[in-house]
């Protein structure tokens, strides 16, 4: 549990600080794996060196279970980190490496043996454990890393951006089987990464950070649903931001003005508290469709048609903006083609009604 945690660092030559971190609350529940999410320099890293204690505190309090472990030096707070490089000794065998842990505990012989084996067993590496790292895949690797962190049994996993040495289709693989590993084995996990769809595919809850703050926490679920934010609804998935008119409030919804149209919005978002005058609309791309002409409650132009496959994305113009659509099963469907004038129909259960900034 983090309780109001300050990081401020002094720039280097100059007078001034950086608060790299800015009073973070959080709470991580046992068993967990939370994400935390946000652009480069957001304050993540320093978070997870805070928590793992490579970085002091320069205000707040950290808890583990009831101990207070802030002035708890790195090697006894119980945790094992999981680098972006795995950081395996290269002239170890895979062995060696596993054990290594354990052995600095200076635990009986037997007990590292049978830890280190069962560990092996667990993480399917055997057949390898006579190898260098070099001498495995990046994948292997990984698991090898991740068998390291876990053979000590730590109460925590910390793990800062573990995949992003990968290429894309290992760095799918290696996030759904470190999911599968970490809930199998019940580690309460921190995990640190600027990729939103990797902290969408294995988190329990996301903590989106920008500029040193918690912006928003949630399940993926709820933070691609129902965004605090224009920044979260930005930084999550694809968005149109339409400029909006609220008018009222009636037994239907929010009485509005979208791009010239009267739409009564029936859910604007669970973090939505209303107000007049001017906002703007959030519509995800799958929430709207294109129609055979003149229906729905626009009528725009096909200005891009790309087809990948499983979906086509259209850029359509309407009254001077452009509007992203992404459209399903093309199989069953036409597709329009630049020029094309269309109908277009949004979903009015998928608008989010958000503050300007
Ligand atoms: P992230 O991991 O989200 O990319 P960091 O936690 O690494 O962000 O950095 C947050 C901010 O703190 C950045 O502005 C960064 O430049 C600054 N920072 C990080 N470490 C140091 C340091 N040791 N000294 C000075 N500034 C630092
Ligand atoms: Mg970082």
């Amino acid at each position: 549990r983090l309780v109001d945690v300050t990081k401020k660092f002094r720039q280097i030559g100059g007078s001034g600080e950086v608060i790299a971190v800015d009073n973070v609350n959080l709470s991580i529940e046992s068993g967990e794996l939370v994400t935390l999410l946000g652009p480069s320099g957001c304050g993540k890293t320093t978070t997870l060196r805070m928590v793992a204690g490579f970085e002091s505190v320069t205000s707040g309090k950290l808890f583990l279970g009831d101990e207070m472990i802030e002035s708890v030096p790195p090697n006894k707070r119980d945790m094992a980190m999981m680098f972006q490089s795995y950081a395996l000794f290269p002239h170890m065998t895979v062995y060696n490496n596993i054990r290594y842990g354990l052995k600095i505990k200076k635990l009986p012989e037997a007990e590292i043996t049978q830890r280190t084996n069962q560990i092996i067993e667990l993480m399917q590496i055997k057949g390898m454990e006579n190898r260098l790292p070099s001498q495995i895949s990046g994948g292997q690797q990984q698991r090898v890393a991740l068998a390291r962190a876990v053979v000590i049994e730590p109460k925590v996993l910390l793990f800062d951006e573990p995949l992003s040495n990968l290429d894309a289709k290992l760095r799918e693989y290696m996030r759904d089987e470190l999911r599968a590993l970490q809930k199998r084995l019940g580690i309460t996990s921190l995990y640190v990464t600027h990729d939103q769809s990797e902290a969408m595919a294995i988190s329990d809850k996301v903590v989106l950070m920008n500029a040193g703050r918690i912006v928003q926490v949630g399940t993926p679920l709820d933070l691609y649903n129902e965004p605090a934010t224009l920044f979260v609804a930005e930084f999550i998935g694809k968005s149109n931001f339409l400029p909006c008119e609220i008018k009222e409030k009636n037994d239907d919804g929010i009485e509005s003005v979208i791009l010239g149209a009267r739409i009564t919005v029936p859910s604007p978002g669970k973090n939505f508290s209303f107000f007049k005058g001017e906002a703007t609309a959030v519509i995800r791309p799958e929430f709207i469709r294109v129609l055979e002409k003149e229906d729905g409650q626009f009528t725009g132009v096909v200005r891009k048609t790309v087809f990948f496959g499983n979906f086509v994305e259209y850029e359509i113009e309407i009254k001077n903006r452009i509007i992203k659509v992404e459209s399903y099963c093309p199989l069953e469907k036409k597709i329009y083609q630049v020029e094309d004038v269309v109908g277009i129909a949004v979903n009015l259960d998928g608008i989010r009604l958000l503050k300007n900034n």
